[in-house]
């Protein structure tokens, strides 16, 4: 595998890859890289012929309490996962790169719709620094497909609208949640959880289940079913953000007949937030 720690070494490379007709896959991260992240690779792998992987800890997209700074950093361990998997080429800039201008004039990119609510409630400029971030690896790289995973389902929508109204060149191909045997989404939040809270961590994704059947069996009392799940986690020693059950489209709070729905959730540990969602189709 092939380091790039500068946009002109990474475009130069690029640039060749494009000229030999190589199709580019990219696979933003933060690192930490678990197994959610290695089966985007996988799946990029079947649809590219060069896969980079990018690893950047994006201090934009961080609230000023949030953790930016714990934020697990393990280069050497994910540089073994990523050569295990076979992936061609990782892309590692330093904040320099990034961000030569520093972040606080840093042209930004916002996306009007789907920021405010949800995760965006409780992260305010979260989704505007991811925005601003995805544009900038987008323009650097210029793949052929971008694959994201649905774990961040908020994040996914958002960006699937940002490439359709600012034209960028690139396909969305969307990866499923990859799971613990418990059920909890993978994360690299995770390892904040202690052991009892690890121990309960499944609880999310068991009551956003536990919603989703209810729907599926037909009840469309969904501020009700809402609540209870709320209530459950909290039981579960939680503190829930929300349970919202959304059109799967504009992550508007769903309508009774809306056929395309998905129920999302966000709730707190003691260090960590985490998020989880389910689609019904
Ligand atoms: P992150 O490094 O956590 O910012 O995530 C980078 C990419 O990996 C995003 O597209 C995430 O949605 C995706 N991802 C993270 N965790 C998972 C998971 N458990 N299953 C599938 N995709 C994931």
């Amino acid at each position: 595998m092939e380091i790039f720690r500068t946009i002109k070494s990474i475009r130069s490379m690029l640039d060749g890859a494009r000229l030999q007709g190589k199709k580019v896959g990219f696979v933003p991260t933060m690192g930490n890289l678990h197994q959610g992240h290695i089966e985007l690779i996988k799946l990029a792998q079947k649809t590219s012929d060069i896969i980079v992987c990018s690893i950047f800890v994006n201090g934009l997209q961080f609230g000023l309490h949030e953790d930016w700074d714990k934020y697990p950093r393990t280069f050497q361990a994910d540089c073994e996962k990523l050569q295990a998997v076979s992936c061609d080429v990782l892309f590692y800039p330093d904040e320099n790169q990034m961000y030569p201008n520093g972040l606080g004039s840093q042209t930004r990119v916002i996306c009007s719709s789907m920021t405010e609510y949800l995760c965006g409630a409780s992260r305010p400029g979260h989704f505007e620094g991811v925005t601003t971030v995805v544009s900038k690896l987008l323009n650097i790289i210029q793949p052929d497909k971008m694959i994201l995973g649905k774990k961040d389902y908020q994040q996914l929508a958002i960006l699937h609208r940002m490439v359709e109204d600012l034209c960028f060149p690139v396909n969305i191909v969307e990866a499923d949640i990859h799971r613990e045997t418990d059920g909890l989404a993978m994360s690299s939040r995770n390892s904040y959880l202690t052991i009892l809270e690890r121990h309960n961590a499944g609880q999310l994704h068991k009551s956003l289940r536990w919603v989703a059947d209810k729907i599926r069996l037909g009840d469309r009392n969904f501020t009700a079913l809402e609540k209870e799940a709320i209530r459950q986690i909290h039981e579960a020693g939680f503190k829930p953000d929300y349970i919202s059950v959304c059109n799967s489209k504009t992550l508007e709070m769903a309508e009774t007949n809306d056929a395309d729905i998905t129920v999302l959730g966000a709730m707190y540990g003691s260090s960590a937030r985490l998020i989880d969602n389910i689609s019904l189709n």
